[in-house]
């Protein structure tokens, strides 16, 4: 199955993928995991995405499509892909869809995550990463045991730069200028499914299951 998540900073898409890709037993392919890797390796790509990343930017269009037409050539792409963060503009899902084009494929279906911008505020801000191992906390929904401490490693919780109240509400605008015209993109297509993301994970997950079951005995 060929999916895309849809949806703003901060409505879980991330999470959603990882569910979703075992679910449907296809890979999860984030843009945002793949920035994060570069630069965690120092490489050039990496060096060149941080600072839009840390603005709560976006990394250029030529920057991604690259990277993301190499990620798709790999072999364990061939039996479906869930993407989460890409397409985030509409230039980017020209370039997809061109690209599945040349293979004969098509997107199967896009599901937006919704989730309104006050909610979003909220959740963006409180997320915090242990700065050894990342893993991930939230100081209102999944706080560690001891304040600003992984409970996995005893590393320092930190806040991520592109989660400061600035660059959230930046992220956001950002959003909704570039990304939000791609709802009515795929709509327009007919494979765009609505998902409400204001409810908690498993919620959020059985809703999607259950609109893509609906999809498919309907055709
Ligand atoms: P994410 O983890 O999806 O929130 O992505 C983190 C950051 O990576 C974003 O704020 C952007 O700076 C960059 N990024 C990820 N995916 C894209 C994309 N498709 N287009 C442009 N920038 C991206």
């Amino acid at each position: 199955m060929r999916l895309v998540l849809l949806g703003p900073p901060g409505a879980g898409k991330g999470t959603q993928a990882v569910k979703l890709a075992e679910e449907k037993s296809c890979v999860h392919i984030s843009t945002g995991d793949l920035f994060r890797e570069a630069l965690r390796k120092g490489t050039p790509l990496g060096v060149e995405a941080k600072g839009y990343m840390d603005r709560g930017e976006l990394v250029p269009d030529k920057v991604v499509v690259n990277m993301i037409l190499e990620r798709l050539k790999e072999d364990d792409v061939k039996n479906g892909f869930c993407l989460d963060g890409f397409p985030r503009t509409i230039e980017q899902a020209d370039v997809l869809e061109k690209l599945l084009e040349e293979i004969d494929e098509t997107l199967d279906y896009v599901i937006y995550i919704n989730v309104p911008r006050d909610v979003l505020v909220k959740r963006l801000t409180g997320r915090r990463v242990c700065s050894d191992c990342g893993a991930g906390y939230h100081l209102i929904s999944s706080p560690s045991e001891k304040e600003g401490i992984c409970n996995e490693c005893g590393g320092a919780l930190v806040q991520r730069d592109d989660d400061k109240e600035e660059t959230v509400v930046h992220r956001l605008d950002i959003y909704e200028e570039n990304t939000e015209p791609l709802v009515e993109y795929y709509r327009k297509q007919g494979i765009l499914l609505v998902a409400d993301g204001a409810q908690d994970i498993e919620s959020v997950n059985k809703e999607v299951l259950n609109l893509l079951d609906k999809e498919e005995r309907a055709n």
